[in-house]
């Protein structure tokens, strides 16, 4: 590995007695965000497109480096939450030093202000939130965000800092706003605003219950980017319901138009189709529930699973949809395909019963 042309650094000791032990899982974590990795001796190393990380097996250490803020405070994050997430049982404690190891400042959070609503169908609604430095959302290749709510119970929250670990710090439950997951739909950094579109289901929530009453000058705060890049491919299967609506027609308005497959799309019925400016020629089919309660209409998964990949050419597998069709989904293309991780994304956008699924 070269000689990064780093300006910020910084390092954490890791007392972790068994550390070679989470390599494995850590390091295919990381790679999955579209990270280089090399190994010299003891030393691991992780090159992303906005700095580098690597760990040290003989010193316990891990350090990140970046030329910017922005991109040394995604390594860490990123690191961090990979020990975080697979040191768990050894209840690890991070604690950087060096460069901006005393920012309190939370890189990733925006408090964003609603400045118009408008319903792109009876159960979609487009809001538009204007914020400052939107930079980092168009960066790092993920397209969704927390949106930090305030909600009955804590209507004035307090936002969460910058722990000296390289994670969010959050207040205690009293003002600690409520998150749930969303995806930007449209981006515009200059003018400084984003679209979110809301599905509005019935019963007791937190997001759609707030999109329900949204007005211009309402804040929220939002978290991320969050999410792995799509990775690029000759010939995709998609599938969503409306909550992965928004991506799939990002993904169809910005990959390139020679990329052939098929993207089924499950809405209530053809009063909730939308208007996709689909680059591609990739063929999109809509599937209507009508009158079928969400998340149980069996069509969906069983139209992406009839579909018979290419032999020429490479292929990756989106779907994005209810827990349920999303694990049929995945079972047929790791199982029953045997197809990887590198070939196929099959995300749990929520799950029936279950409120604010992915959103901790
Ligand atoms: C990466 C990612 C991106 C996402 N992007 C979007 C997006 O752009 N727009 C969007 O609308 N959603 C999106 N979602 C889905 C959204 O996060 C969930 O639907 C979430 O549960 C909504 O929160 P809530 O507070 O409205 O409902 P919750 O409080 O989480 O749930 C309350 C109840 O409503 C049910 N419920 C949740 N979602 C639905 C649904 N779709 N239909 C029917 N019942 C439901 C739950 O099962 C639960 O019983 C995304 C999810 C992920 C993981």
């Amino acid at each position: 590995m070269n000689a990064p042309a780093s300006e910020l650094a910084c390092e954490a000791r890791l007392n972790l007695r068994h550390l070679p032990r989470y390599m494995d899982n850590i390091a295919d974590r990381l790679r999955s965000f579209e990270a280089d990795s090399t190994q010299e001796g003891q030393r691991i190393g992780f090159r992303f497109a906005f700095g580098d990380g690597s760990f040290d097996l003989d010193r316990l250490v891990m350090r990140a480096s970046a030329a910017d803020r922005d991109g040394l405070a995604r390594v860490k994050d990123l690191l961090a939450t990979a020990v975080q997430v697979y040191a768990k049982e050894e209840s690890p404690e991070i604690v950087w030093t060096g460069d901006l190891a005393s920012e309190t400042s939370l890189a990733q959070f925006r408090q964003m202000t609603v400045v118009d609503v408008h319903d792109l169908t009876p159960r979609m609604r487009r809001i538009r939130f204007s914020g400052e430095d939107l930079g980092r959302f168009a960066k790092f290749g993920g397209m969704h965000i927390r949106v930090l709510f305030p909600t009955r119970d804590v209507p004035d929250p307090q936002w969460p800092v910058l722990g000296a670990n390289g994670l969010p710090s959050w207040p205690e439950d009293d003002r600690r706003p409520v998150a749930r997951v969303y995806t930007i739909r449209a981006l515009d950094v200059t003018a400084g605003w984003m679209d979110v579109d809301f599905l509005v289901h019935p019963g007791e929530s937190v997001g759609s219950a707030w999109a329900m009453q949204a007005r211009a000058g309402m804040t929220v705060g939002i978290m991320g980017p969050v999410g792995r890049p799509v990775r690029q491919a000759q010939w995709y299967v998609m599938g969503c319901d409306e909550t992965g609506l928004p991506a799939l027609s990002r993904l169809l308005e910005s990959l390139p138009a020679t990329t052939r497959g098929i993207a089924f799309v499950e809405v209530a019925d053809i009063g909730e189709r939308q208007y996709i400016a689909n680059a591609t020629a990739i063929e999109l089919r809509w599937l209507e529930r009508n009158g079928a309660a969400p998340g149980t209409d069996p069509r969906l998964a069983e139209a992406v699973c009839s579909v018979t990949w290419p032999q020429d050419g490479t292929g990756f597998g989106w779907f994005a949809a209810e827990a349920e069709a999303s694990r049929i989904v995945r079972d047929h293309w790791r199982v029953t395909l045997g197809l990887g991780r590198d070939a196929t994304l099959a995300a749990n956008y929520w799950r029936r019963g279950t409120a604010g699924l992915m959103a901790g």
